[in-house]
């Protein structure tokens, strides 16, 4: 997705001329334990702690509001869906008023839960728009807008960076993901195994609920597709057994 995502914006904003080329292993359609995209969740919320991707966040969140004002979620796999975060204890992110949580003046619709709003066990929640995203749905139209503005796919596994540099290419952008471990030597990246359900029934609403282990429980829209409920986070797990499981159906009214 973020080789996706980068491909198109370099096209929409490149020098006239410029050639994008998109060389990739895995691309929309195909699953694989490293090809992370199309199992994510997915939605927007920020988790990060420096400026730069900070700002680079917001940008996603209002180029999204843009995008979802002009074209549907059939098209695009994206649907602007109400959101509600509880936490079973006070953290970092809810002192002082939310204070942690950088991007709550500019996401639309952000306010503080009345207690008589939270669930059992709850201490405090909030409430704001997010985006729910079909993962495999955005990346299809993503790769459908890059080739119709003329990028060229390449299947290939690449062996190292320098690779990718033949005679005409001025700039190779690296964005593969867990590849990078093996192709940047970058021993900073490692996986995170979630382990989800996709139920059918379209829940009405994103919800997490972070619990006093530290455990995250997440309901999350799955555009056109059903709803996830998870999640685990296995750190440094590669095992990926377990992929479907099928014949669950989920209450439809966001519950
Ligand atoms: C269960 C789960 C839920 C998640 N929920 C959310 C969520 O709600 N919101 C959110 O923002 N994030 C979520 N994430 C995280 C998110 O999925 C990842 O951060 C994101 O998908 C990473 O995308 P990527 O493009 O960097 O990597 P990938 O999707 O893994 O893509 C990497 C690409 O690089 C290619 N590649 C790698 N190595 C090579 C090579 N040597 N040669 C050629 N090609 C190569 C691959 O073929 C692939 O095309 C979730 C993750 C999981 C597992």
């Amino acid at each position: 997705m973020i080789g996706l995502q980068t491909a198109l914006q370099l096209l929409l904003s490149s020098v006239p001329g410029a050639r994008v080329t998109i060389v990739a292993s895995h691309f929309p359609g195909d699953w694989s334990v490293s090809y992370t995209s199309p199992r994510a969740g997915a939605h927007w919320r920020s988790h990060s702690s420096d400026a730069f991707d900070q700002r680079a966040d917001r940008e996603t969140y209002e180029s999204w509001l843009l995008l979802t004002a002009v074209a549907s979620a059939e098209e695009t796999g994206l649907a602007r869906t109400p959101s509600y975060y509880y936490w079973e204890d006070a953290t970092d992110e809810t002192v002082d008023g939310f204070r942690g949580l950088h991007w709550k003046h500019y996401v639309e619709g952000f306010r503080v839960l009345e207690k008589h709003e939270l669930p059992h066990g709850a201490v405090c929640g909030v409430k704001y728009t997010t985006f729910a995203i079909n993962p495999v749905r955005y990346m299809l139209y993503l790769l459908e807008r890059c080739t119709a503005l003329g990028a060229v796919t390449v299947r290939r596994e690449v062996d190292s960076l320098e690779q990718c540099f033949a005679e005409d290419v001025d700039v190779v952008v690296n964005c593969t993901g867990m590849g990078a471990r093996t192709l940047a030597g970058d021993e900073n990246v490692y996986p995170i195994k979630g382990q989800t359900v996709l139920v059918r029934g379209e829940c009405r609403a994103v919800k997490f609920r972070k619990t006093k282990s530290g455990w995250q429980d997440a309901v999350l829209r799955r555009p056109g597709e059903g709803t996830i409920l998870g999640v685990s986070k296995d750190k440094g797990d590669w095992y990926a057994w377990h992929d479907e499981v099928r014949g669950l159906s989920a209450r439809a009214d966001g519950k």
